[in-house]
């Protein structure tokens, strides 16, 4: 299997959850599966070359999976982007509308250097709102947000035309 197959058979569809209406994409069972997580890890960092950013920005929370071994892989730094309250430092903030929701997401204010070339790494783009406020957040900080990568794009919410000009690199399309 390719990993594109490999990818969609291991990322399982919950319907309903977390609420009526919505399918959750599920990527525990691709992150149990060592071949698969090895190929989404390998492939993202193969897309964009390494030595190519400097920092990578993991969404909490699964973002932070698949964003710390990708830094490791890249030889970049690792800068978490968190829900309100949990980090402890001076942050930047930012709220916007989700799929289920609303929700702030901060950043810590001391995380980039100006000029530091950062990808930002999530597990799914779904309306892209988070995405946008992550690149946002990034953007304040004083980085240059030099793409996203996640794992699968929901193309029917369209969150690729909603974050404008930020370069959106998906392994897989449903
Ligand atoms: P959005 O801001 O609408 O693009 O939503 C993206 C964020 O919400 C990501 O951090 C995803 O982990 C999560 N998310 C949104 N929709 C889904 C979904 N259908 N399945 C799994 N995660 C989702």
């Amino acid at each position: 299997m390719d990993l594109d197959g490999l990818i969609r058979d291991r990322i399982r569809d919950v319907v309903d959850y977390p609420k009526p209406g919505v399918v959750f994409k599920d990527i525990t069972p691709l992150l149990a599966d060592h071949v698969a997580f090895a190929g989404v890890v390998d492939a993202i960092v193969n897309h964009h070359g390494r030595g190519t950013v400097d920092k990578i920005v993991g969404i909490e929370a699964r973002g932070f999976i698949l964003a710390a071994p990708i830094a490791y892989h890249f030889g970049a730094g690792f800068v978490p982007v968190r829900k309100k309250g949990k980090l402890p430092s001076a942050t930047y903030e930012r709220s916007y509308d989700l799929e289920y929701g609303t929700e702030t997401i901060e950043v810590h204010a001391d995380a980039f250097t100006p000029g530091e070339r950062v990808l930002i790494v999530d597990d799914v783009l779904a309306t892209g709102g988070t995405a946008r406020a992550a690149a946002d957040l990034v953007a304040r900080g004083g980085g240059d947000v030099v793409g996203l990568s996640v794992l699968m794009e929901l193309s029917f919410l369209g969150g690729r035309d909603r974050i404008g000009n930020l370069d959106v690199h998906s392994l897989v399309t449903v």
